[in-house]
């Protein structure tokens, strides 16, 4: 029999759970809502899904978390908006399910998906900057997933620039100048109050060359923070995903990929092309299923 995996995405509100087989085919999954009431009830859900789908081919978890993760010891160190603090992660799942676990943050697993299973496959070094409501990052370093902190979002493409989101206390970081919410900030300044980022990329869609403008804007911004990381660890590829990002894909690429070959190192940025990410919300599902893989 073949073997497969069970690959767990815990989002911030609703838990991924499905069989993954070696190439990233997923042949079943489901969906519950995320509990927000205790760890003790997240890790029960995250039971739950495990168990409902496990099957005598299953060979190992993995698992996505929206979580800080040390990677020597498979312990959580803190969340972003799930009640799971720090904790003896990989080894609490393991003892339960009596299989091998691997873990990772879902950013990293989300990369590891593209590259194995979506756009990136072929690459040697590819970067993956997601584009939500905030701005994560990956990165596949010569075929291996890089198991850094990657935090794409928070470097810094303007000194002294706008103050950054939510937790994150510094100025100038990626974050702020290229999600979705800063979409809508541009959309709300051009169109009004009542604008947003679906609307900026539809008019644009529309042939609107105000929106086209804006979101080229949002291109080069994201070329700037594209420079760096390929001067840093060269690329051939980078990924673009989230849901703004692979919405306003073709308005956003051109202006990034024009301002990433500006401003990189020649011999860094001169393989390199920017992709729309493929796997959609199946991604984090996909990646800790691969990762999973890697740790029988
Ligand atoms: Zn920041």
């Amino acid at each position: 029999m073949n073997e497969r995996v069970i690959g767990v995405d815990l989002g911030g509100t609703k838990i991924l759970a499905g069989l993954v087989e070696p190439d990233g085919t997923v042949e079943r999954h489901r969906e519950t809502p995320t509990p927000v009431t205790s760890e003790a009830d997240v890790l029960a859900a995250l039971d739950e899904a495990v168990r409902t789908l496990r099957d005598d081919r299953v060979v190992a978890v993995g698992f996505g978390l929206p979580s800080q993760i040390d990677q020597r010891t498979g312990t959580i160190r803190g969340s972003v908006n799930i009640p799971l603090g720090t904790l003896d992660f990989r080894g609490q799942m393991s003892d339960r399910f009596e299989l091998p676990v691997a873990v990772d943050n879902d950013a990293n697993v989300a990369a590891l998906a593209e590259h194995r299973a979506g756009a990136g496959r072929g690459s040697e070094t590819m970067l993956m900057f997601t584009l939500g409501t905030g701005c994560g990052g990956g990165a596949v370093i010569d075929g291996a997933l890089y198991r850094g902190w990657a935090e794409f979002g928070h470097i810094v493409v303007e000194f002294d620039g706008l103050p950054c989101q939510g937790f994150c206390h510094g100025r100038g970081h990626l974050e702020v100048y290229v999600t979705g919410l800063a979409a809508t900030r541009v959309a709300q300044e051009l169109f009004g109050p009542a604008a947003d980022s679906h609307r900026l990329v539809r008019l644009a869609n529309e042939g609107d060359a105000e929106a086209r403008e804006a979101l080229a804007g949002i291109g080069h911004k994201l070329g700037a923070g594209i420079a760096s990381m390929c001067t840093v660890f060269g690329a051939d590829l980078v990924v673009v995903g989230g849901g703004f990002g692979v919405a306003g894909f073709d308005w956003i690429e051109p202006a990034a990929l024009e301002t990433a070959k500006r401003d990189a190192l020649d011999a860094a940025g001169e393989n390199l092309r920017i992709a729309r990410a493929e796997l959609g919300t199946m991604a984090g599902l996909i990646g800790a299923g691969l990762l999973a893989f890697d740790a029988v």
